[in-house]
């Protein structure tokens, strides 16, 4: 069963190859399939961004996809940057974004500044069949950035009295947003096949 990714990031690709290819898929990303699309991400919510780049890829390939859609949530901040995390405040780099929300954050006290990570992941099946399962990590957000693992807002989402990116990669996999959506995501896959 071919499954097509709604992404080209090489190492959200090989997660996604890792965690579903037990399950029987032929996991490729979408430009391996030859399809171009850059469906706009215009909901408000990360379930609606993900249905949206989902739905767009299914009418492409006709055969099972999955797309996600993640970002920070911060309290403090309304929710900000949320569904805007890649693009927050117009800032090209993470480093910008980073800075930006430290600002932002300067005069909010230590229990005022929790946070999570939220991930998203809409999949649909060959016959049209449509699944959404979301995951959260509660954190909350540092002072300074830290660490060089990882990527994004990382270095300064705060987790068990480290960095996202001060942890490892297999640590941050396993209590991760996107872990977690994964594991629910896997769940719902087998329950769906189990009825067929
Ligand atoms: P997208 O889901 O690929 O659109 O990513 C949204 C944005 O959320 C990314 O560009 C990052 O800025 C942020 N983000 C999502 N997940 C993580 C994470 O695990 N660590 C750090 N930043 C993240």
């Amino acid at each position: 069963m071919k499954l097509v990714i709604a992404s080209n990031n090489k190492g959200k690709i090989a997660e996604y190859k890792q965690m579903l290819s037990p399950l029987g898929y032929e996991v490729m990303s979408q430009s391996e399939t030859g399809i171009t699309l850059d469906a706009e991400e215009t909901g408000s919510t990360f379930e609606e961004n993900a249905a949206i780049k989902a739905r767009a890829l299914f009418e492409a390939a006709h055969c099972n996809v999955l797309a996600d859609d993640s970002g920070l949530v911060i309290d403090a901040l309304g929710g900000q940057p949320g569904v805007y995390s890649a693009r927050y405040g117009g800032v090209p780099d993470s480093e910008g974004r980073n800075a930006l929300v430290l600002e932002k954050m300067k005069d909010v006290p230590e229990n005022e500044r929790t946070a999570r990570f939220v991930a998203v992941i809409h999949f649909i099946f060959e016959d049209g069949g449509e699944v959404s399962v979301r995951g959260e990590c509660e954190g909350s957000i540092g002072y300074a950035p830290q660490g060089d693992n990882g990527f994004g807002y990382d270095p300064i989402f705060m987790y068990e009295g480290k960095s996202f990116a001060q942890h490892t990669q297999q640590f941050k996999n396993s209590v991760s947003h996107r872990g977690k959506a994964l594991e629910k995501l896997i769940a719902a896959i087998k329950k769906e096949n189990e009825e067929k």
